[in-house]
C-alpha cells in the first residue's frame, strides 16, 4: 500500500485546481498588461482569481499580493514591516520560539541589522499565550509575528485573541498563516489580522506561488521594483496559471472545510490511539488546538530519520520533523521549543493527512509502525540504557 501523509510539507495539486490552470497556458497565454484581448483574458483571470481569494479570507482584493509563496510573504511582510516602523523608531520585535525558518531567518537578519527581537515560549502544550505577548509589547515595539498554525506539531495559536490585543495597543500583527488557510477558518476582519501569508501548495494548489494579505493603509516597502503589477509593489508579469489554481485551490478547500475536517478528525485520532498504544510513546502538542490533519509524535529510544526510512520502504511517506537532513544534528527547533529532551525529540515522527487519505491507510500505517519501532529500539543503545533505567 502507498500512503503519502506528508501534506504538510507539500500536497498534491487537485483536479479542480489543475482544470482552472489548464486553459492559460494553451489559450489564455497572454501578458496581463496588454491592451490587446488575449493579454486583457489574461488580465480578467488574475482579477477573477484575486476576487475569489478575498472572498474566502474576507479582505479587499486591494489587499492582497500576489508573490512566490509563503516564504517570499513572510521576508516582506516582517522585514518591510520593521523597516517601516524603524522611520518611527520603533525597533522591537515579538515572535515565538517555534515560528517557520522563513521567519525565524528572517529575524535574525533583521536582529543583525540592529533591530532587537523577543521570542515567546510556547510550552508544552505548543501554544502561545496572549498574556506573554501582552507583556512583552513595549513602547518601541513595531510588529508581533506568531504563526496561525505550527507546521511541525500542528498546534492552533490562539490569533484573534493576539490580534485583540496587538489592535489594543497599536502594534502591527503579521501571521504566517501557511499551514492554516484552506484548512481552518482563517478570516482576516474577525481575526484582527494586519498582514498575512499563505502559499498555494499547501491546499491542494500549485507550487511557487502564495499571497500576502496587507491590511489597507499599511504602507509596505515595495518588494520588486519594476512594472505596475501588484499595485506598483511587487513587479514582474503575474504566474497567471498558477495565481488561477492556488484560487481554485483555496475555493474549493474553503467549499469543503466542514466535510473534510470531519473526515480528517476521524483519521487523525485513530492514527493517535494506535500510536499511544506503543510503548513509552508520545503526542506532541495540545490534544484540541490542533490542525484536523497533524500528528506529530515521539517514541523514545527511536532514532527518528531511520524511522522514516523504514516507512518509506513501506510505502509511507512523513517526516521527522528533525534537522538532520539538512546535515545538522540537533532536534527540531520546535520540539525543543515545546521542552522536549533532546533525544526524545530525535525520535520524532510527523503524519500530515489531507482528505484523500483513507482509514484503512491509517490502519495500515498503525499495522507497520510497532515492528518499525520495534525493530530500531532492538539496535539502540539508547533504549536499552532506558530499558534499564525503568528497572
Ligand atoms: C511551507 C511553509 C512555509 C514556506 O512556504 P513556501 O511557499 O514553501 O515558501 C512558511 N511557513 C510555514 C508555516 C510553512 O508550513
Amino acid at each position: 500500500m502507498k500512503v503519502y501523509a506528508d501534506n504538510a510539507a507539500t500536497t498534491k495539486i487537485s483536479k479542480t485546481a489543475l482544470d482552472a490552470m489548464m486553459p492559460c497556458y494553451t489559450e489564455i497565454y497572454g501578458n496581463p498588461s496588454s491592451l490587446h484581448q488575449v493579454g486583457q483574458e489574461a488580465f480578467h483571470a488574475v482579477r477573477d482569481a484575486r476576487e475569489m481569494m478575498a472572498k474566502c479570507l474576507n479582505c479587499d482584493t486591494d489587499e492582497l499580493y500576489f508573490t512566490s509563496g509563503g516564504s517570499e510573504s513572510d521576508n516582506w511582510a516582517i522585514k518591510g514591516a520593521a523597516h517601516l516602523m524603524a522611520k518611527k523608531g520603533k525597533k522591537h520585535i515579538i515572535s515565538s520560539k517555534f515560528e517557520h525558518h522563513a521567519v525565524l531567518h528572517t529575524l535574525n537578519a533583521l536582529e543583525k541589522e540592529g533591530f532587537e527581537i523577543t521570542l515567546l515560549d510556547v510550552y508544552e502544550n505548543g501554544l502561545v499565550k496572549v498574556e506573554d505577548v501582552k507583556n512583552a509589547i513595549r513602547e518601541d515595539t513595531a510588529l508581533v509575528t506568531v504563526m496561525y498554525a505550527n507546521n511541525e506539531i500542528g498546534t492552533v495559536q490562539p490569533i484573534r485573541e493576539i490580534g485583540a490585543v496587538c489592535r489594543e495597543k497599536g502594534v502591527l500583527f503579521h501571521t504566517d498563516a501557511v499551514q492554516a488557510v484552506g484548512h481552518i477558518p482563517v478570516d482576516v476582519k474577525a481575526d484582527n489580522i494586519d498582514m498575512m501569508s499563505l502559499s498555494g501548495h499547501k491546499f491542494h494548489g500549485p507550487k511557487g506561488i502564495g499571497a500576502l494579505y496587507c491590511k489597507k493603509g499599511i504602507r509596505l516597502p515595495n518588494l520588486i521594483e519594476g512594472g505596475a503589477q501588484e499595485r506598483n509593489r511587487r513587479a514582474g508579469t503575474e504566474n497567471v496559471p498558477a495565481i488561477v489554481g492556488m484560487a481554485a485551490a483555496l475555493k474549493e478547500a474553503c467549499d469543503n472545510m466542514e466535510e473534510n475536517t470531519k473526515k480528517l478528525v476521524a483519521m487523525r485520532e485513530q492514527l493517535i490511539n494506535g500510536i499511544l498504544k506503543i510503548d513509552a510513546s508520545r503526542i506532541n502538542g495540545d490534544r484540541d488546538h490542533r490542525l484536523p490533519g497533524n500528528v506529530s509524535a515521539c517514541f523514545e529510544g527511536v532514532e527518528g530519520e531511520s524511522l522514516l526510512l523504514y516507512l518509506d520502504l513501506a510505502g509511507i511517506s512523513a517526516s521527522s520533523g528533525s534537522a538532520c537532513t539538512s546535515g545538522s544534528l540537533d532536534p527540531s527547533h520546535v520540539l525543543l521549543a515545546i521542552g522536549l529532551p533532546h533525544e526524545v525529540a530525535h525520535g520524532s515522527l510527523r503524519l500530515s493527512i489531507c482528505e484523500e487519505n483513507t482509514p484503512e491507510q491509517m490502519d495500515y500505517i498503525i499495522e507497520q509502525l510497532p515492528p518499525i519501532i520495534n525493530r530500531l529500539r532492538d539496535m539502540s543503545p539508547l533504549w536499552e540504557r532506558i530499558q534499564n533505567e525503568r528497572k
